[in-house]
Order: C-alpha cells, then structure tokens, then sequence
C-alpha cells in the first residue's frame, strides 16, 4: 500500500545540510505490523513525516496504492493524509481544554458532509474500541499517560484509517503502561485490520511486530 523508492531526505538549513535518509527503500504492505529502530537521530521520525505524506523527500519517489505520490492534486493528497492515515506520537499531542470524546472527534471536522452527530458516534465508538468508554466526558489532564495515549489512538483510528503510523507511541509511558498499549496496537491490527508502523526503541515490542527494519545513520541496515 506504501512504496518507497530510492528515498534521499536532506534538511537545508543556511549553514548545515544534513541527509537525514539516504537510499531508502521500503514496502509497507496492507494489514503488516512494521516496526522501526534505530539510534537517535537515525531518520526514524523523517521516515514517518514521509510515509505519511507530511513532507516531501529531496529525492526518490512515494507510492501510495502504487500510485506516485506527485502524481495527486493537492486535493487529493489532503484526502489521502486526512481518510488513509492515522497519527500516533509519543506525547499524546492532545489539547488540553477539550474533553475525551472532543479530542478523538478533532480529525472529523475536516470531514465534508459529515455532521454533528455522526461525528460524536464515530468517536464514541473508537472510544470503545480502545476501552474508554468510561472516560469520554473527562479532560486529558485527569488521565494517566496510557489512558492519554488510549484518546490519541481513537482519534486516530476515528477517521477508518488504513494505516497507523506510531512515532514511539510507548516512549514516555512505564512499562506496565507502554505493554497496555503495545497489546492494543496488536490487536487493532490482527483483529480490525489496521496496517500499523511503530517506532520504536523497545526490542520485547519490536520482536512482537511482523518485521523489524533497522536504520542508522539515514540508511536501513537490515
Ligand atoms: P530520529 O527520529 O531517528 O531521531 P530524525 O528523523 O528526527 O531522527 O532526524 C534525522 C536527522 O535529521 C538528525 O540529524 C536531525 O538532527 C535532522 N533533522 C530532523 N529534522 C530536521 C529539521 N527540521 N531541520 C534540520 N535537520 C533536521
Ligand atoms: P515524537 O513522538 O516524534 O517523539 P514528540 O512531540 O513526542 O514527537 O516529541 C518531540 C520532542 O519534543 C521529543 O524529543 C520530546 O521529548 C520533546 N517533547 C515533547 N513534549 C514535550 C514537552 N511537553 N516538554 C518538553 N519536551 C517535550
């Protein structure tokens, strides 16, 4: 569903440039669990911004549905990123003064002709689906860490995405926490079908995932 091809990513800023990602190659297949690793500064987080057609490489091409990426009107690229693809990051980003079910419902509004009230059952049920139906009227700040991450991946999955794409969606929880998580992310992709990429430093998680790519250095090494 994800092709990238000969990928080069180099950040220019008015004294240093910086390759970031360097002949990357990558297929990411529907209904896969794909996990990325590699040290800090690696190129894992530009690698998530690509895939989910957040920013453009310098060079190479991104594929969607075998589709190049360039090929699709602004439109219709703003379609892609807002139908296909869910974001989870690793903190949280929720707004703070709007309650549980008005966070997850936040990506719905750019929906055309979705109204009100379908907005909310949508939310409500992927409130349920990540087991928070008891907390939808409570505010991010009266969550834990995982009950908060819980909200950022039914707003992502809200939207029917068909890809999640995770930028350490466990690295500032504990480890009973971050386990929580890992085990919901599991499940939404074998039981609902959800292509998920993970970011991730944690190698029990990683080897619980359908294939781990590691990078260094802008490069994947295996
Ligand atoms: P990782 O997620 O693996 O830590 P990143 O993708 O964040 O790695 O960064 C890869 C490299 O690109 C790093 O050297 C980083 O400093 C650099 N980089 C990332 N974003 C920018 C940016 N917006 N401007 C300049 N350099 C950047
Ligand atoms: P990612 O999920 O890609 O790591 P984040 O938004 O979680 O992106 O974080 C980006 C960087 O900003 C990380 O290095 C993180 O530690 C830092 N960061 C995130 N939230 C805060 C915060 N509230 N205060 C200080 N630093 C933060």
């Amino acid at each position: 569903m994800l092709r990238l091809r000969d990928i080069e990513k180099v950040y220019q800023t008015k004294t240093i440039e910086t390759v970031a990602l360097n002949s990357v190659n990558l297929t990411v297949n529907r209904g896969e669990f794909v996990s990325i690793m590699g040290p800090s500064g690696c190129g894992k987080s530009t690698l998530l911004s690509l895939m989910g057609l957040l920013d453009e490489p310098t060079s190479g091409v991104i594929e969607v549905d075998g589709r190049a990426v360039t090929s699709y009107s602004d439109k219709e690229l703003a379609g892609l990123r807002n139908l296909k693809i869910g974001f989870v990051f690793q903190s949280y980003h929720l707004i703070n003064d709007l309650s549980v079910v008005d966070n997850v419902e936040l990506p719905l509004l750019y929906r055309q002709g979705m109204g009100g009230g379908e907005r909310r059952q949508r939310a409500l049920a992927a409130l349920d689906k990540v087991g928070l139906s008891a907390r939808t009227g409570h505010f991010p700040g009266q969550l834990s860490g995982g009950q908060r991450q819980r909200v950022a991946i039914a707003r992502a999955l809200a939207g029917g995405p068909e890809i999640i794409l995770a930028d350490e969606p466990t690295g500032n929880l504990d480890s009973v926490m971050g386990e929580e998580i890992m085990d919901l992310l599991l499940a939404l992709n074998r039981e609902q079908g959800v292509t998920i990429v993970m970011v991730t430093h944690d190698m029990q998680q990683a080897l619980k995932t359908q294939r781990v790519i590691r990078f260094f250095d802008g490069s994947q090494v295996s």
